[in-house]
């Protein structure tokens, strides 16, 4: 296997392996360390050149440094991309090459799942590396992370309500979430348990009408969903669902949601404030699951309750990230990335 160094300004590591023997081309990218080893999933994508790899790679191990840094998970930022088709691609000799890859970096980098990848692959990469983090309960890891995101996501829109309402209370507080799958259905129950009127969405009929007669929630179209009159809108589907095109027909106070990368471009912020829309940044408020997987690092190994005892600091980070919104005069994605940067700064100098 062929490792190379591609240095990028401002990222610590980045570095690109290609194994003619098993197909792998993949770039590993380390952001940031400076709050400990850098963990970000391995996605797989078929990008069309090696450059949109790269892209990808870089933006989205900055992004791991600034979650973990909010959620105080005492990790850095990284992430791996592995080019080429999943569907083509996949095989015991590409994974086994992608540990590898992994292990070269001696534990600066810690991998996890991502889109396109799944436990049975970070399984084989196991075998060359042990730099792999959220595999199940049984070996040892903290399992599936939806759940804590849910939670998580559930106190971020009480606590996105107490500060826009007073109260954090959901009873009858109105709520429309857009997708219903492993982290949205999760937060649903939580919603309708603490009384919340919920409206749903989802491309898959038949799971919106088990929670439909399961949970008395109501049902609305795919397109309908963003315009739901409401106290909270909750995207819990796909990225940029904040964008010219739809940022008019929303009828809500609140958006706090579970999705990543929310805003289409990080002027849709101001444009939601200018609105009077109050907005839960996505990598503060679903930082639930990494929290969980964090805590696989502690001294004596995974523990739920300590997992669920830090997942449950998120209403405090949102609150930090809109004291600074309302100081500095920035909107609240701004604000987070300010109070990211603040803390790895506080870091930076404290080692120094
Ligand atoms: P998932 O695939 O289980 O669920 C997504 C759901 O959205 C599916 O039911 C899908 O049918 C639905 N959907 C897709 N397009 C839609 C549309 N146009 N309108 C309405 N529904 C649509 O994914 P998930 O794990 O629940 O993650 C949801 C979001 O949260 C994603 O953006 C993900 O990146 C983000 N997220 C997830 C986690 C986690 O722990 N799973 C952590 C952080 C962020």
């Amino acid at each position: 296997m062929e490792i190379t160094e591609i240095p990028v300004e401002g990222y610590e590591r980045v570095v690109r392996a290609k194994d003619p023997a098993s197909g792998l081309h993949a770039l590993i990218s380390v952001h940031d360390t400076t709050l400990g080893p850098a963990l970000g999933g391995m996605r797989m994508w078929p990008y069309a050149s090696e450059d949109d790899a790269l892209t990808d790679v870089l933006r989205l191990s900055k992004g791991m440094t600034y979650k973990s840094a909010v959620a105080q998970t005492g990790l850095g930022g990284g992430k791996s991309v592995i080019i080429g088709n999943p569907k083509q691609i996949k095989s015991e000799a590409l994974f086994l090459a992608m540990g590898r890859f992994v292990e070269s970096l001696g534990g600066k980098y810690i991998t996890a799942e991502d889109v396109n990848i799944g436990i049975p692959d970070l399984e084989i990469c196991r075998r060359a590396t042990s730099h792999v983090t959220g595999l199940s309960r049984e070996d040892g890891g903290s399992g599936n992370p939806s759940p804590y995101t849910a939670y998580g996501v559930f106190l971020g829109v009480r606590a996105a309500c107490g500060w826009r309402f007073g109260s954090d209370d959901l009873e009858g507080r109105t709520v429309a979430v857009q997708g219903v799958g492993a982290v949205g259905g999760a937060l649903v129950e939580r919603l309708v348990r603490a009384g919340a009127k919920v409206t749903i969405a989802d491309i898959h009929e038949e799971k919106v009408q088990a929670m439909v007669d399961q949970l008395g929630v109501t049902a609305c179209s795919l397109d309908d969903i963003l315009g739901v009159e409401c106290d909270v809108f909750a995207p819990c589907a796909l990225g940029a669902v904040i964008r010219d095109e739809s940022i008019d027909k929303l009828r809500c106070q609140i958006i706090a949601g579970a999705a990543n990368n929310v805003l289409h471009e990080g002027r849709h912020g101001a444009e939601l404030a200018k609105r009077g829309v109050l907005y839960a940044p996505d990598y503060v408020i679903n930082a639930g699951g990494i929290i969980n997987v964090s805590v696989e690092f502690r001294e004596g190994g995974y523990d739920q309750d300590a997992a669920l005892q830090k997942i449950e600091r998120i209403p405090q980070a949102l609150k930090e990230v809109w004291t600074l919104s309302d100081q500095d005069g920035v909107s609240p994605n701004v604000a987070a990335d300010r109070l990211a940067e603040q803390i790895l700064d506080e870091a930076r100098r404290a080692k120094a």
